[in-house]
């Protein structure tokens, strides 16, 4: 049971949406971190009343120590101070919010404490999946997935015995551009690309959802989460977003869960586990659900996926090299420093570029995560 959490990345889209969420089932928030954003920051501090507030980023943090000086509330700094947040010993729950490599290492502390990981951080998994799992494992810390596909797996996993599960069935909408050839998408404008059809994320998330990326990620999180091979997993497109995921069992018996598409459910299921609490959210109606129609993912059309399934096969460092490729390329892309297809060339290229190795430690870990920024930062 959760009585109170810490947030790390709490201005972002699913920091909001965890804010929230937790203000209506009613959990004290005892530490928040932030990049810079910190107007945003400092209402919630005001609101919600942590006890410790981390900003990463210095001079910001001097400047929200100014902003915060009548309320009772100690402000760190840098990745200490979010160590310090992930690790606070009133929380017994961390969100792991923020984006990028960052989350990694308060991620390790907070399990070494022994706190819920309410995982929301894609990279933790991607780069050090084997490391976090078995560290998870060996000091008993618990992980509950907070994407919308793992929460839906865990769930349909959930009073299942080991041995039971046959395949997952990751399902994905396909993005904004399901169906065009990469030659149809060499004019994609950023605005294009983070128009998803039917979830309202952040911008980098939206570009990994559009080039599929996202889906290969999600792909080796599921991976490394359920402790299954790339080949016991099967990427079904699922353009309505309705089924979340699925599992199919040893008997052929296929168990999926449903929902609206809003993040805020996977999010308080992540917060009030193993309870279920009401939500604000709307119900589905099935009388309203037309057609819920399924294809396989063409691969040609879409290489991010199949770089990043390819790269879940290699194992090691290689998944980790290609998702910090991606995500240096995806901000040149905001930027408009880069075409919409490059961002392909430019994570492919690292993957061919950086040497792998396998069973990485955490400093070789970052070394590789270095490396793929580095790549494109030079070459594209
Ligand atoms: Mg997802």
């Amino acid at each position: 049971m959760v009585n109170a959490i810490s947030i790390l990345g709490c201005t972002g889209s699913i920091g909001r949406q965890t804010v929230a969420a937790a203000e209506h089932i009613g959990l004290r928030v005892a530490a928040l971190t932030a990049q810079r954003q910190i107007g945003l920051l400092e209402e919630q501090t005001r609101r919600l009343k942590p006890a410790f507030v981390a900003v990463f980023d210095e001079e910001a943090a001097k400047q929200f120590k100014i902003a915060v000086a009548d309320l009772d509330v100690r402000v760190g700094s840098g990745l200490q101070g979010l160590i310090e947040a992930a690790t606070y010993a009133e929380s017994d729950c961390v969100v792991t919010a923020v984006s990028g490599a960052i989350g990694l290492k308060p991620t390790l502390a907070a399990i070494d404490e022994r706190k819920r990981i309410a995982l929301a951080n894609k990279e933790t998994l991607v780069c050090a999946g084997e490391l976090v799992m078995a560290r998870a494992k060996e000091k008993g810390a618990e992980i509950i997935p907070v994407d919308s596909e793992h929460s839906a797996i865990f769930q349909c996993l959930m009073g299942r015995k080991p041995g039971e599960l046959h395949k997952i069935l990751l399902t994905g909408s396909g993005g904004p551009f399901r169906g065009k050839a990469r030659a149809e998408l060499e004019d994609v404008t950023p605005e294009q690309a983070v128009a998803h059809p039917n979830w309202n994320m952040g911008a980098k998330i939206s570009v990994d959802s559009a080039t599929m990326m996202n889906k290969g990620l999600e792909f080796v999180e599921a991976m490394h989460l359920f402790g299954v091979t790339p080949d016991d997993i099967t990427v079904v497109i699922h353009p309505q977003s309705v089924i979340h995921s699925m599992v199919e069992l040893v008997d052929g018996t296929v168990i999926a869960q449903l929902g609206v598409p809003d993040m805020g459910l996977p999010i308080q299921l992540a917060l009030s586990y193993p309870e279920r609490k009401p939500s604000p959210f709307e119900h589905l109606d099935f009388y309203k659900l037309r057609d819920l129609t399924f294809e396989a993912p063409d691969y040609e059309k879409t290489p991010c996926l199949k770089l990043a399934m390819d790269c879940a096969r290699t194992g090691g460092t290689a998944a980790c090299v290609m998702s910090a490729a991606n995500e240096v390329a995806v901000h040149k892309f905001l930027r408009r420093e880069l075409g919409y297809n490059r961002i392909y060339d430019a994570a492919a290229g690292a993957v061919a570029a950086v040497g792998v190795v396998q069973h990485p430690d955490l400093d070789t870990i970052l070394a590789a995560d270095q490396a793929g920024r580095i790549y494109v930062n030079e070459k594209f």
